[in-house]
């Protein structure tokens, strides 16, 4: 497997980190995903081994569909965490483009060395040590090559980065490539199990999301002229299914699954914010549209939140944005129905 020089000079340094101190914040962004998720339990247990004093800490809790994973119960939300537990030499913050995609838990991290271990186009490199690999699938296997250099992959540990990747990789549907296929292989022979790790993941729906998915494909709506399609998720709806917004993942993985579509989004209206979620197809860099309203994510699957506007205006802006760019959104113009 190769790595390049500049990812085995930061992993070189991040494994020193590791050596030299104690006490390790772990930390992922807003609404964890299976690849922040599966890096911050590898890394938990991976710390535990080396005798380190380790804890979880994101903003929001993550979907229980993940209950399975090793270490799971043991993460701290900064509600849940009392300072006295542990102040942190070191934070590495998975799967972040920037400091703040990791909200409230900033303030817990005080004067901390900081580690940036992420794969997204854009990362603002806010790190002491920076390890961002664009190529990579997820950070599940920037991650493996820490824990090989650590000497301490066991079937756990195996585990949870196998989530990672496949989770990030939609089940190995999307960005991945031979190198990805082997840290797999890999993962593989420490005797984890793909075939009931995919049952736990995708096979564990709770019924209320299943409710919520009902709710979003019958209000699904086309543009009548262009191959784009969204569907909107209001306060009501998450109030009347009693569904999770982490659990809401299965609306988008859907709807991009809708033929020739150039690109779907999906809104979804917060306490505080109007959150919209992107995915296209090769041609059209959503990564760029997500930017322009002070978002970001990777070319084909991004995100942006939209503060103090009601929700019928926050989808008006972004249509109007969308007809009024028309013509440089993808390579060659949006397809006409
Ligand atoms: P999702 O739509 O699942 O929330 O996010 C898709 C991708 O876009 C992920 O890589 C996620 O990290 C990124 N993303 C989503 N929302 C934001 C945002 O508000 N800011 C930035 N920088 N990235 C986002
Ligand atoms: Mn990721």
């Amino acid at each position: 497997m190769s790595i390049s020089n500049n990812e085995r000079k930061a992993i070189v340094k991040i494994c020193e980190a590791i050596k030299e101190h104690k006490n390790f914040l772990l930390t992922t962004h807003q609404l964890p995903d299976g690849d922040g998720l599966g890096c911050e339990l590898a890394f938990l247990r991976i710390l535990k081994k080396l005798g380190k004093n380790v804890v979880v800490m994101n903003e929001m809790p993550s979907s229980k569909i993940y209950s399975f994973l090793p270490g799971y119960s043991e993460i701290f939300t900064p509600d849940s965490y009392s300072k006295e537990i542990l102040t942190p030499d070191v934070s590495i913050f998975f799967d972040c483009s920037t400091k703040q995609r990791v909200g409230k838990v900033v303030s817990f991290i005080k004067d901390s060395l900081l580690i940036n271990i992420d794969h997204h186009t854009g990362n603002s490199f806010f790190g002491d040590i920076n390890l961002v690999c664009e190529k990579r699938s997820s950070v599940g296997e920037i991650c493996f090559f820490i824990a090989s250099r650590l000497a301490c992959i066991d079937k756990d540990i195996a585990e949870c980065l196998y989530v990672s990747i496949l989770t990030d990789t939609g089940s190995f549907r999307y960005n991945f490539n031979s190198e990805t296929l082997s840290v797999i292989t890999r993962l593989l022979k420490t005797g984890i199990n793909p075939e009931e790790i995919a049952d736990n993941v995708y096979n564990n729906n709770p019924v209320e999301t299943l409710l919520l998915l009902g709710h979003a494909l019958v209000n699904l709506q086309f543009d009548p002229e262009f191959h784009i399609a969204w569907t909107i998720l209001n306060q009501s709806i998450f109030k009347k299914t009693k569904a999770a917004e982490q659990d809401s993942e299965i609306v988008i993985d859907i709807l991009r699954t809708i033929e020739k579509t150039d690109f779907v989004f999906l809104v979804k209206e917060r306490e505080t914010e109007i959150k919209f979620s992107l995915r296209s197809r090769k041609r059209c860099n959503v990564r760029k549209i997500a930017e322009y309203f002070g978002g970001g994510g990777h070319d084909n699957a991004a995100g942006f939140s939209l503060k103090n506007i009601p929700l019928d205006e926050a989808v008006r802006k972004f249509l109007r944005y969308l007809r009024e760019n028309k013509d440089s959104l993808c390579a060659d113009g949006l397809t006409k129905v």
